[in-house]
């Protein structure tokens, strides 16, 4: 059981985590856009100063806490994460933690890996540390765990970071929150079941992206939570679908849980897309309040159901199992 999260500015009680955004980012780099070297890349100070400006509208809008998952391959700057969660007043919780080997650093750790390594072990190592004292030199500490794998069965590779997340959590309390492809949840939670992690210590993300009622309750049956996390991405779903999605859980079981969250990236590293598109989906923390919510309201949902999936689950898998 977890008695304080560790935010990027310092630890704070799950008590006053308050409403809760579990899955955006503020800056995303897939690895390898650093060799987009003709492109004109938006300053430091221009993203910091866009990053606080979304932030505090949300601050404004009644959420206090932002987890920003981005693992560590995937551009992740913890300082600057600092930087606007002190200046947007919004508290933010980074990740330590690895994408999946088609799209992360498995380069690297792979090749680690054929000139003898121990990777799980060493990267639990990295996992703990960042955890415990912080990531390299900035003392920010990381107060999640991110894996990924997909599409389809986990790889070798995946694997190994799984093993090494579980070790990590398991020698921490610090909870995880996966990546999927939509489909890959109960196979995540099994493995990492496997290895000592209760799965109320899981999320497993992008469960929204599936439309079936059953994969969502084999999850939440086996005591992980949904990741509704991507409401305005409509290119792999439209907000209704997930919507009625949500409410059928809700019909079948409670809300006890369903996380929410967007999945936005406000900055991203190189030029992933053409023409004008910057993103996958909504750029704005706003979005769930503004266009979901009512939806969810008017679909029979009651504000305290709402206030529990934005306040009371964030705080209750924080905690961790033994939490009242
Ligand atoms: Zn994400």
């Amino acid at each position: 059981m977890l008695e304080h999260i560790n935010s990027v500015c310092g630890k704070v009680k799950a008590d006053s985590l308050g409403r809760t955004l579990m899955h955006e980012h503020l800056l995303v780099g897939v690895p390898g856009w650093e060799t987009h070297t003709t492109i004109q890349a938006m300053s430091r100070p221009d993203m910091i100063s866009l990053m606080v400006d979304r932030l505090a509208e949300a601050v404004d809008a009644g959420f206090q806490s932002m987890v920003d998952p981005c693992p560590s391959d995937m551009g992740r700057d913890v300082e600057l994460m600092r930087e606007v969660a002190d200046a947007s007043g919004m508290t933010m919780i980074c990740a330590t933690g690895l994408y999946t080997e088609g799209l992360g650093a498995s380069s690297y750790w792979g090749l680690k890996a054929r000139f003898g390594a121990d990777v799980a072990n060493e990267l639990s190592e990295v996992m703990i540390r960042e955890i415990e004292e912080g990531v390299g030199s900035s003392g920010v500490q990381a107060g999640i765990i991110k894996v990924a794998s997909g599409p389809g069965p986990l790889t070798d590779y995946e694997k190994t970071v799984f093993t090494a997340a579980a070790k990590a959590s398991n020698a921490t309390d610090v909870p995880i929150t996966t990546h999927t492809f939509h489909t890959e949840g109960l196979e995540q939670v099994a493995f990492l079941g496997e290895l000592g992690v209760s799965p109320e210590k899981i999320i497993v993300g992008h469960s929204c992206g599936n439309g079936e009622l059953q994969y969502h309750l084999n999850i939440i049956d086996s005591g992980a939570y949904v990741g509704f996390d991507q409401f305005g991405m409509t290119a792999i779903r439209s907000d209704e679908e997930r919507i009625d999605a949500m409410m059928a859980i809700v019909g079948a079981v409670d809300t006890g849980k369903i996380i929410v969250s967007h999945d936005m990236v406000i900055c991203q590293r190189g030029k992933l897309f053409s023409g004008e598109r910057q993103e996958m989906g909504n750029v704005t923390p706003l979005h769930f309040t503004r266009k979901v919510a009512p939806k969810l309201l008017a679909a029979g949902m009651t504000q305290k159901q709402l206030d529990e999936i934005l306040i009371e689950n964030p705080r209750r898998y924080f905690i961790g199992p033994s939490a009242a």
